[in-house]
């Protein structure tokens, strides 16, 4: 594993609608490995290796934004009140630092008088400012912040960092690539935008696209840690998941069929995944034009939209073996 280009793509800022760094890193990764790179209206970063005569398009979706907050004021003392981009748990929130795509650094805070759970509107932002004018000198309205990029290493195999959602499936995605050697069919490997917000870079890349197949490539939970909430078999260290279903969509039986079919023939370790909760680019994928085959391969994650989202690095190479093997295989 390319332990340096992984580490670029998850300290990269780019929260939703704003994914240009993260899509520069990947495109200088791409060089002279795709038959064309180009962005699109929205934002997305498609890749694409063309097959041969009568081979099928599939259309590959990692995710490059990551949940924030944006400034809608700043009071007199010079603290900011934000709202959420995306699936926020205020709960978690407090006392992570935060950094804004200008460099400004910040602590979140909560305000100290509420009963009950935390929701958005109770954080704020202090960036070291006295005064609303001093605030709004530093950041202006709309601003966007994310949980400060770092990347911590857990013991041999595992890797915690506040983007690893899903930016780990960046990863995956751009490694599958640039392993990937000839094949029947072309390969559209999309490094979308404002997943987090409704799957909407997907959305417009998969009508442009008009793939044959799709298959998102994202994180989900686990139910591996001390009293889980939620029931889940997925474990970390046990393999790639294949998603049966999650709330944006139920995978195309004959995609799961082929992703396990071809896990058992190459050896890779999966596991299934059935999540209660949730959306990928594979539900927007499979609801285009009259409607497209799709699926998903998942890295299984704890802490998700956490400050600490952590992965094994066993799974992350079990990923990149399945995607690559997906991406060759006719289909
Ligand atoms: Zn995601």
């Amino acid at each position: 594993m390319n332990m340096q280009l992984l580490h670029d793509i998850l300290t990269c800022y780019g929260p939703s609608g704003s994914e240009g760094r993260v899509a520069g890193v990947i495109a200088r990764a791409l060089e002279g490995h795709a038959d064309s790179v180009t962005t699109d209206v929205m934002g997305n970063l498609i890749a694409v290796k063309k097959g041969k005569a009568g081979g099928k398009r599939i259309m590959f979706s990692a995710h490059m934004d990551h949940i924030a907050l944006a400034v809608i004021d700043a009071d007199k003392n010079g603290f900011l009140r934000v709202c959420n981009v995306g699936g926020i748990y205020a709960g978690e929130m407090p006392y992570n630092h935060v950094a804004f795509g200008n460099g400004v650094c910040g602590v979140i805070g909560a305000d100290e008088d509420v009963k009950g759970d935390l929701t958005v509107s109770d954080l704020y932002i202090d960036i070291g400012a006295a005064s609303r004018e001093e605030a709004l000198s530093m950041v202006a309205l709309g601003d966007m912040c994310v949980v400060m990029p770092r990347v911590t290493k857990l013991g041999e195999h595992r890797l915690s960092a506040p983007a690893m959602d899903d930016r780990i499936a960046c990863y995956v995605l751009l490694e599958a690539m640039l392993a990937l050697g000839e094949t029947d069919n072309e390969i559209a490997a999309v490094f979308s935008v404002q997943e987090e917000v409704g799957l909407r870079g997907a959305t417009t890349a998969a009508y442009t696209i008009n793939p044959d197949m799709g298959i998102a490539i994202d994180v989900t939970g686990t139910g591996d840690v001390p009293k889980a909430k939620t029931k889940l078999a997925v474990e970390l260290g046990k393999g790639a998941a294949v998603k049966i279903m999650d709330r944006s969509l139920i995978c195309t039986p004959a995609v799961v069929e082929r992703m396990e079919k071809l896990a058992r023939e190459k050896s890779i370790p999966v596991q299934r995944e059935v999540l209660p909760y949730g959306g990928t680019d594979a539900g927007a994928i499979q609801k285009t034009r009259g409607g497209v085959p799709s699926g998903a391969i998942s890295i299984p994650c704890r802490y998700i939209h956490s400050g600490a989202e952590t992965v094994d690095l066993r799974d992350v190479k079990a990923c990149i073996d399945l995607t690559k093997a997906f991406m060759e295989h006719s289909a």
